[in-house]
């Protein structure tokens, strides 16, 4: 008997909806009567992501009719006896009044119940029933949440045990309940499937437990919900015990759908948090510009031994970054879209002008060697680092070759901020410099520091501290500078082989310092071996997102699952990768569309083929 028992809740039920959902016609055997029978789904998503729900469109057609189902051809009429307000019968893609739909006739859901009449060819008189279903989605307090008007979001919280009742409120606000109601009394067998933003299928939930819970007014005669689905970013938050059975791989600008007989019943889109203090937050995209510095010119990268390896380690480091930040509505793109650059670190290009204490000048002269040709600046007493970097890149000028100036910001003892001047030719060519004569300084200036920046990175980066870390070090400036494109809305992502000092793995300049060095993050090899344990790359890039230098544990609360935990490395699925809604909040306001450095761009969903 249990045997049996569970092949009808199991298979049984999965087989007859599988007949019934393909339009039919059934011979009920004990009076030999003809019916039309169909199965559709209350119409509520929006297939066509116009903003109308499909079964609210004037007109339904392409992938709006993705969701309608034919119910009879070569009508004359058809007569509705109850239910008429549950579907409505499309002809040609016209929504049209039951009494005057003619010729080919297809239905679609509107509400869940039962519409049963008759449908009239010519003196043939055939009762047709259509059992409308709705699929939903529901939110931890409760609520509808509406496929066409809200979004799904990806997970933010760490593994909790679902709630005993199918009806009970939950904390988690990202997670949803699939609600199925109706006027059968048998619960439906149903699928979850969710799709990448490629249109991608990307993993499922066979079999969908449902548990009859009651139903609420304007719903079906029976109702069923499942527990909280939660959409996560990789195997460790999906396989994780308290949560198994419910969790499936989801990403940003793809969907999660409810399927049912081999087809789509109903979907949502999956962007970020569905409320937060700055409301809904849909899909965004940031763009990133990734180099990998070779350890010398011409030698190996980074990391990875071969410039293909190092790419392919860098492209699997994006997709956890952007798939991390999918919390937010946040994606870095397709890594495959993404040109990952492996690069020579750069010739002494580089002038840097009050670097140490930023003191005006004592009077002196600078005795440079710009690709061979001597060049000779002198100054007084009395200037400022800017006026004597502005002499100087004059003189440069003079010579044919083209001059970045970029001013620092103020480091904590300077008296003012340094000033560097990257030089090229007007090809774009680096230009390198050195002293006229090797033997004797660069400058004679006895306040003023004019140094060059030389990337040497066989002894590792040197990296800033507490008190250069506005301005970045000398070698960090040098290096940032030279793949820089002057756009501060993109994302530059630095790979070197390590820092020097050890200790750090990973650091960013964020647009709050003021500095010309901005929104850049840089790895080194650690980071990147450091992967699913620390989240190196989404980490830092939390910074430059939040525009924020410090970290929560900083001021003594101590949030190991967070992702912008200083030290947290834990590679289960309490480890450091959440990022909270007031984080997506903060990021929305630092680095929006609306924001002064608008690093986020706003990315329209287009249709899936479910
Ligand atoms: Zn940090």
């Amino acid at each position: 008997m249990a045997r049996l028992r569970r092949f009808w809740a199991r298979g049984g039920i999965g087989l007859a909806l599988g007949i019934l959902l393909a339009p039919s016609v059934s011979f009920a055997a004990p009076t030999g009567e003809e019916r039309v029978v169909v199965v559709v789904a209350a119409d509520r998503d929006d297939d066509d992501v116009n903003g109308v729900a499909d079964g609210a469109e004037t007109v339904v057609r392409g992938r709006a009719a993705d969701d309608v189902v034919a119910l009879v051809d070569g009508a004359t009429r058809i007569e509705v006896d109850k239910g008429a307000e549950c579907a409505r019968p499309l002809v040609s893609g016209h929504p049209t009044a039951w009494p005057s739909a003619r010729g080919a006739v297809k239905v679609q859901g509107v509400a869940p119940c039962d519409v049963e009449g008759t449908v009239v060819r010519g003196a043939r008189r055939t009762p047709f029933t259509v059992h409308v279903r709705a699929y939903g989605f529901r939110g931890g307090a409760g609520e509808d949440v509406d496929p066409t008007k809200l979004h799904a979001s990806m997970e933010r919280t760490a593994p909790a045990s679902a709630p005993a009742d199918a009806a009970a409120s939950y904390d988690d606000p990202d997670a949803l309940r699939i609600h199925v109601s109706g006027d059968e009394s048998a619960p439906p067998a149903v699928e979850v499937q969710s799709y990448g933003s490629a249109g991608n299928a990307l993993d499922r939930l066979e079999h969908l437990p449902l548990a009859a819970v009651a139903c609420r007014a304007g719903e079906g005669a029976h109702c069923w919900s499942s527990a909280p689905i939660r959409l996560v970013v990789d195997d460790t938050d999906r396989l994780q015990a308290l949560v198994l059975g419910r969790s499936l791989r989801g990403e940003v600008g793809g969907g999660l759908a409810v399927r049912g007989g081999g087809r789509k019943l109903q979907a949502i889109r999956i962007e970020g948090p569905r409320s937060s203090a700055v409301g809904p937050i849909g899909r965004f995209r940031v763009q990133a510009r990734p180099f990998v510095f070779r350890v010398a010119a011409g030698g190996a990268p980074a990391f990875g031994a071969t410039e293909e390896r190092a790419i392919g380690i860098v492209r699997s480091e994006l997709a956890l970054a952007s798939s991390t930040w999918g919390q937010c509505g946040v994606t870095l793109g397709p890594p495959a879209d993404i040109a990952v650059k492996v690069v020579d670190p750069p010739a002494s290009s580089l002038l840097s002008f009050g670097d140490d204490a930023g003191l005006p000048a004592s009077g002196g002269q600078l005795h440079l060697r710009a690709d061979g040709k001597v060049v000779a600046v002198t100054w007084s007493a009395g200037l400022d680092v800017a006026a004597v970097a502005g002499k100087v890149a004059a003189a440069l000028e003079s010579q044919g070759l083209k001059v970045v100036v970029s001013p620092n910001a103020r480091i904590g003892p300077g008296a003012g901020p340094s000033t560097d001047l990257l030089v090229h030719r007007r090809s774009g060519a680096p230009v390198v410099l050195e002293a006229a004569n090797r033997d004797e300084p660069l400058s004679t200036d006895a306040t003023l520091e004019v140094r060059l920046g030389i990337v040497d990175l066989s002894d590792g980066l040197q990296h800033f501290g507490d008190v250069d870390a506005v301005a970045g070090t000398l070698e960090e400036r040098a290096l940032v500078k030279s793949i820089d494109d002057g756009d501060p809305t993109t994302l530059d992502l630095v790979f070197v082989p390590f820092f020097g000092g050890g200790g750090r793995i990973g650091e960013s300049f964020i647009g709050s310092d003021a500095s010309s060095v901005e929104n850049v993050v840089l790895l080194d090899r650690a980071g990147v071996r450091a992967r699913r344990s620390s989240f190196t790359l989404a980490h830092e890039m939390g910074h430059v997102l939040l525009d924020i230098p410090g970290h929560p544990d900083d001021y003594g609360i101590d949030t190991p699952s967070s992702l912008m935990d200083s030290d947290a490395a834990d590679a289960s699925a309490f480890g450091p990768r959440r990022i909270s809604v007031e984080e997506c909040a903060r990021m929305i306001r630092e680095s929006g569309p609306e924001a002064r450095t608008p690093l986020l761009k706003p990315w329209k969903l287009g249709p899936i083929r479910y």
